[in-house]
């Protein structure tokens, strides 16, 4: 894809990371007119005191923009902080575990991994489940039904999108837990699904939320905390105040220097959502996208994605060659032809097309055109 650019023709290529990812064009363009002299200010954001008016302009903006997107409810707290979602892994126990209480974590995949290995530092966790091979030979999760949870669990931490294993909980396991364990606060890695469809936040204690796969630049983190959590985090002890829910919530997120430019950039995000007619389109054109990508790699042969139709991501498309030395020439001719971004994780080899909000159709159109022709 060409733009004009202000120094010249800029070339963008079809960008499938799994993050940082993919950003709205128009998003981008906006962030360049906008990088030196800040409507009228004389100064770039990045320049900007997080404690003047016009950076809390900015930021009440995009976190009305974020409400409405998503409907929050008006008692819960968003919070704009730092530490990726990794930090979360462990400030979720820290704040909702209480003193030495059990954990439970839906092992969907690599991300749960890292949440269950964060919160055994720290106090008692268990798996009550792990993703496994179904009769079919596909990657499942087991039935609630089958779930192992302790009676006395503080919480449940599933991950809603397991961005490298490319599984998803689906609203289905969602409704079967709330009906299993009516009482048991859920909390949710959103990092890679957040905003790609609309979501009934109040059926969660927390969600959280690295910004670099669906919202922005990297560097922020989102957490959405119910009253509850915002509670709990209050009777947790003597905790340093940028490990605290209660704490960061009661300085509106600016107990310290925010992540400032990155804050910008997904209120621009936001804004940019809000245009596309919000997360009900948004939403439609994912499983539009989704549903190409994945009945063009159903329908060749010595390809395979290998997870559970029900457990599929719209997200994030993990898919391998059957003969496994083929992956290098398709990445190499991929990124030739202007497809980045299409190699598997580290952990697992193969290819993955993630499939963000920001990606457009043209890109999806080029990557089933490639396929074909691998
Ligand atoms: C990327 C990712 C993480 C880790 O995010 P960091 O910001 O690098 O800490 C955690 N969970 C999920 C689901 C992710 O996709």
């Amino acid at each position: 894809m060409t733009t004009a650019g202000p120094t010249g023709r800029v070339q963008r290529v079809h960008n499938f990371s799994a993050g940082p990812a993919t950003l709205p064009l128009p998003v981008l363009r906006t962030m360049r007119d906008e990088l030196l002299d800040y409507r009228g200010s004389g100064l770039s954001v990045m320049e900007m005191s997080h404690r003047s008016s016009m950076f809390a302009d900015i930021a009440d903006r995009a976190e009305q923009d974020l409400r409405s997107l998503l409907a929050i409810p008006d008692d819960y707290t968003v919070l704009f902080v730092q530490g990726g979602a990794s930090l979360q892994f462990t400030m979720t126990v820290l704040n909702l575990a209480g003193e030495g209480g059990t954990v439970a974590v839906a092992d969907s995949g690599y991300w749960s991994g890292k949440a269950v290995n964060a919160a055994d530092r720290l106090t008692p966790s268990v798996r009550v489940c792990s993703a496994r091979l179904d009769e079919r030979g596909h990657r499942s999760l087991p039935p609630v039904a089958d779930w192992d949870v302790p009676a006395d669990a503080a919480y449940l931490h599933v991950c809603d999108n397991e961005t490298i294993d490319g599984i998803s909980l689906g609203d289905a396991t969602l409704a079967a837990i709330e009906q299993r364990h009516p009482h048991l606060p859920i909390v949710a890695d959103f990092s890679s699904s957040i905003l790609s469809r609309p979501v009934d936040v109040s059926r969660y204690a927390l969600i959280y939320a690295g910004a670099q796969k669906n919202i922005g630049p990297a560097g922020l983190t989102l957490v959405i905390a119910s009253p509850e959590a915002i509670a709990r985090s209050r009777s947790a002890g003597d905790l340093p105040g940028v490990l605290s829910y209660a704490a960061m919530h009661d300085a509106g997120s600016m107990l310290n220097t925010p992540p400032t430019f990155a804050w910008y950039a997904a209120g621009l995000v936001f804004r940019w959502l809000h245009e596309q007619g919000g997360l009900g389109p948004m939403h439609r054109r994912n499983l539009a996208q989704a549903e190409r990508v994945y009945a063009a790699i159903d329908a060749m042969s010595g390809l395979h994605n290998g997870i559970a139709v029900a457990h599929r991501s719209i997200m994030n498309v993990p898919f391998r060659f059957e003969d496994e030395s083929r992956t290098a020439a398709f990445l190499a001719s991929a990124t030739e032809a202007g497809l980045v971004g299409l190699r598997g994780h580290k952990s697992v080899g193969g290819c993955r097309a993630s499939l963000y909000n920001a990606l457009p159709d043209e890109a999806v159109d080029a990557l089933l055109d490639h396929l074909r022709h691998a």
